[in-house]
C-alpha cells in the first residue's frame, strides 16, 4: 500500500468525518469553485428552488465529497450518498430517488461507472423530476411514471471525458477541482492537527504540505504519519526537521514522489529512452493498471512539469531526467 495513495484506505473512512469541513467558509482554496458555489447556493436558496445539479471533476483526493458534504449543509438539506458501480439495477437507483425529501442531495461518486440502464432512469430524473420505469416482466411488465421532489444530483469523476454527453448536458453546474498549492495545504493540515491534536508549527505544516502531491487526502494522511514518528522519536512537536525526517523515513522525496512515480518515470527514461511510450506498454512495464497510471499516478506529474501526454505516448521532460541526475539523451534536448 502507498501512503501518499490519493484513494482513502479504511482508517480514513472511519475518521474522514471529522476533519471534513462542513461550511463553505472553511473550504480551504480552489477560490473559483467557492465562489461560484456561494453564489448559485445563495441565489437558489432565496428563490427557495433545489440547487441545479452539480458535476464535480478532479483526480482522487482533492475534495469532491467534502464539496458535497458542504452544499448539503449550505442548502440546509440531507445528503444521500451512493457509487456508480454500487447501483446496478435500475431498481437501486428509483429506490433512491422515491426516498428523496424535496431540495435533497443525491450524490453518486464515480458516476462514470454507471450502468446504461441506470444511466437512462437518471435522463427525465435530472430533467424533469420524472422516474420512468418498467415493472414485471414478459406479458405482465408495464411501465409507470413517478413525479419526484426537485432535488439535486451532484455527481462526481475523476475526468469529465469519462461522462457520455448526454449525462454531462443535463448538468448545469460544472465544477473542476485543481491541485492545492502549498500554502492552501499547509491551512489544510494546520486546520486538521488542530482537531486531531498534533502539534505542528508553520514550517513544518509547509514541509507536510510541499511533499503531499498537491491533494489534501494525502497531507491529512502524512500528518497522521509525521505525527507517529515526532511522538515516539521527539517530544511529539512537529517542526520542519522533525517531518523532513519521517517523511525520508516513509520514502516520500522531496516532490512527494514515491517509489510508484520513480518506477514509472524511470521506466519511461531507462526502458523507452525517455519516451514517446504507449500507456499500455508502460502500464505492461511496471505492471501497474492503465487506469492507475491514467487517473492517479499521471495528473500530478503532468501538472508538475515532469511528464507529458503527446499523441504518440508519454515524455519524460529535462525536469524529470534532472530530478533523477541522468543526462538527457542528446536526440531530446534539440
Ligand atoms: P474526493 O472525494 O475528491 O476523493 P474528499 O472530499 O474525500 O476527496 O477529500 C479528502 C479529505 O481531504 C477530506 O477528508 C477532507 O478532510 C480533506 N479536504 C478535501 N478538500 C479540502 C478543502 N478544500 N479544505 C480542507 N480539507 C479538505
Amino acid at each position: 500500500s502507498r501512503v501518499i495513495s490519493p484513494q482513502s484506505n479504511r482508517e480514513e473512512e472511519r475518521t474522514d468525518d471529522n476533519i471534513r469541513p462542513r461550511r463553505l467558509q472553511d473550504y480551504i482554496g480552489q477560490p473559483v469553485v467557492r465562489e461560484q458555489m456561494e453564489i448559485f447556493i445563495h441565489a437558489a436558496r432565496h428563490r427557495g428552488d433545489a440547487l441545479d445539479h452539480v458535476l464535480i471533476f478532479g483526480p482522487p483526493g482533492l475534495g469532491k465529497t467534502t464539496l458535497s458534504h458542504i452544499i448539503a449543509h449550505e442548502m440546509h438539506a440531507n445528503l444521500r450518498q451512493t457509487s456508480g458501480p454500487v447501483l446496478e439495477k435500475a431498481g437501486d437507483l428509483a429506490a433512491l430517488l422515491t426516498n428523496l425529501e424535496p431540495h435533497d442531495l443525491l450524490f453518486i461518486d464515480e458516476i462514470h461507472r454507471l450502468s446504461p440502464m441506470v444511466e437512462e432512469i437518471l435522463y427525465p430524473a435530472m430533467e424533469d423530476f420524472q422516474l420512468d420505469i418498467m415493472i414485471g416482466e414478459g406479458p405482465a411488465a408495464r411501465s409507470i411514471k413517478l413525479d419526484l421532489p426537485p432535488f439535486t444530483l451532484v455527481g462526481a469523476t475523476t475526468r469529465a471525458g469519462l461522462l457520455t454527453s448526454p449525462l454531462r448536458d443535463r448538468f448545469g453546474i460544472v465544477q473542476r477541482l485543481e491541485f492545492y498549492n502549498e500554502t492552501d495545504l499547509a491551512s489544510i493540515v494546520m486546520r486538521a492537527s488542530g482537531i486531531i491534536g498534533a502539534k505542528l508549527d508553520a514550517d513544518g505544516a509547509h514541509e507536510i504540505a510541499r511533499r503531499s502531491r498537491g491533494t489534501p487526502r494525502i497531507a491529512n494522511r502524512l500528518l497522521r504519519r509525521v505525527r507517529d514518528y515526532a511522538q515516539v522519536k521527539g517530544d511529539g512537536m512537529i517542526n520542519a526537521d522533525m517531518a523532513d525526517k519521517a517523511l525520508n523515513m516513509l520514502n516520500v522525496d522531496h516532490q512527494g514522489f514515491d517509489h510508484m512515480d520513480r518506477r514509472l518515470l524511470l521506466a519511461i527514461m531507462e526502458k523507452f529512452d525517455g519516451g514517446p511510450v504507449g500507456v499500455d506498454s508502460l502500464a505492461a512495464a511496471i505492471g501497474e493498471e492503465r487506469g492507475t497510471i491514467e487517473d492517479v499516478l499521471e495528473p500530478f506529474l503532468i501538472q508538475q512539469g515532469f511528464l507529458m501526454r503527446t499523441p504518440r505516448g508519454r515524455v519524460a521532460t529535462r525536469h524529470a531526467w534532472q530530478h533523477f541526475g541522468l543526462t538527457m539523451p542528446s536526440h531530446l534536448t534539440s
